[in-house]
């Protein structure tokens, strides 16, 4: 299949292209640069350009930003748009979050419609985020499915970046599905919806100060910040970045995915299960990492919300990586770039 990735040189991208590169697929990729296209080229040298290739989109959020990009000899058959804002370093919710985000998808889907006729089926990265309420809080004895709709309004999007990341992905998952209902175009829709997503980085795109924002308490631990309190967890389930990249193909490449939304967790994880397992794991870290009477990081009392990850394990036979594997792995690629 023909197909276009978006954000080619994000996290989960990077993964979803070598997926798609390993199925035999021809893959056009938008970075924002020449130089990341020449260091995404480079990394995956053996692939000539009948399969790998790139467009440069250098803003998202800009009106017609991808007019070009879904245009393509021969045509696009399938489009993955991952590119988004995920980081909370932001001063304009709105410039810096809100606008890539929904006029990214917005923008994108009005591009295919127009020029790229024959994209039959569209997946998008959204999140967990777009399914969490989270003025809930842990929600103990709700279970949380594909059926769940952040209710958060424009209003409080603004008030801060973790809400206004959190909206992002909302409203833009919200504005694809109604894009689909009103404009009836030619494709169908899948939209991806995990949580926090741990993993190996690419190297060749990474350094330790630069990571992407959800490996981020990984490195932390390892460089010691939790020896005196554990951060506190945040979201309590998680998936492996390589698992995600094969939802992402599969739901590209399987009829049954079409218009479904999958909620993708593999399970439940805490900041303190990740410090013992590189504890166990690794001995190098001992006098850095936090002891068992550390307070922080742990569940919470009350309890957390159960979670329905059915429809992803029976529609994709998606078969999750343990968060012992994940955690090895992911300190295995923060060590070759310096960690
Ligand atoms: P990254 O930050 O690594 O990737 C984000 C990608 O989007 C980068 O390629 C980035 O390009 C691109 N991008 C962001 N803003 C723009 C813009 N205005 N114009 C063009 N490109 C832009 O993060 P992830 O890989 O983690 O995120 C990928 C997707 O997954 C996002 O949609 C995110 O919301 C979603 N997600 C991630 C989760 C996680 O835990 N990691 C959890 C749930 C969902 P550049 O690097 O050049 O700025």
């Amino acid at each position: 299949t023909r197909v276009l990735l978006t954000g080619g040189s994000g996290f989960i991208a990077a993964h979803v292209l070598d997926i798609l590169l390993q199925h035999g697929h021809s893959v056009v990729t938008t970075v924002r640069s020449q130089e990341k296209a020449d260091k995404v080229a480079e990394a995956h040298k053996e692939y000539k350009k009948d399969k790998l290739d790139f467009a440069i989109v250098e803003d998202i959020a800009q009106e017609g930003a991808f007019d070009q990009a879904v245009v393509s000899d021969p045509p696009f058959e399938a489009v993955i748009h991952t590119a988004s804002p995920f980081h909370f370093n932001v001063t304009d919710v709105q410039k810096q979050l809100l606008d890539p985000a929904i006029i990214g998808t917005t923008g994108i889907l009005k591009s295919i419609k127009k020029s790229a006729p024959l994209v039959k089926r569209v997946v998008i990265t959204s999140s967990f985020a777009s399914i969490v309420d989270g003025f809930k809080g842990t929600r103990p004895g709700h279970t949380y499915s594909e059926s769940d709709w952040n209710p958060i309004t424009p209003e409080q999007a603004v008030e801060n970046p973790a809400n206004g990341y959190r909206a992002s992905k909302t409203f833009a998952e919200r504005a694809a599905w109604d894009f689909v209902e009103q404009e009836k175009p030619n494709f169908t829709l899948a939209t991806m919806c995990p949580p926090l997503v741990l993993g190996p980085i690419v190297h060749y795109l990474n350094s330790l100060s630069s990571l992407n924002t959800s490996n981020e308490r990984i490195r932390d631990i390892m460089q010691g910040k939790a020896k005196h309190e554990i951060a506190p967890t945040g979201t309590f389930i998680w998936v492996d970045v390589r698992d995600l990249a094969l939802c992402h193909v599969l739901a590209m490449e399987k009829a049954a995915a079409a218009n479904k939304r999958f909620f993708i967790t593999a399970g439940y994880f805490s900041n303190k299960e990740i410090a013992q397992i590189i504890g166990r794991k690794y001995a190098q870290y001992k006098d850095l990492l936090p002891s068992s009477s550390t307070p922080g990081g742990d569940y919470p009392a009350e309890g957390v919300y159960k979670y329905d990850n059915s429809r992803v394990i029976e529609t994709l036979g998606i078969k999750f990586r343990s968060l012992e594997e994940s955690i090895v792995d992911t300190v295995k690629s923060l060590q070759a770039v310096g960690a």
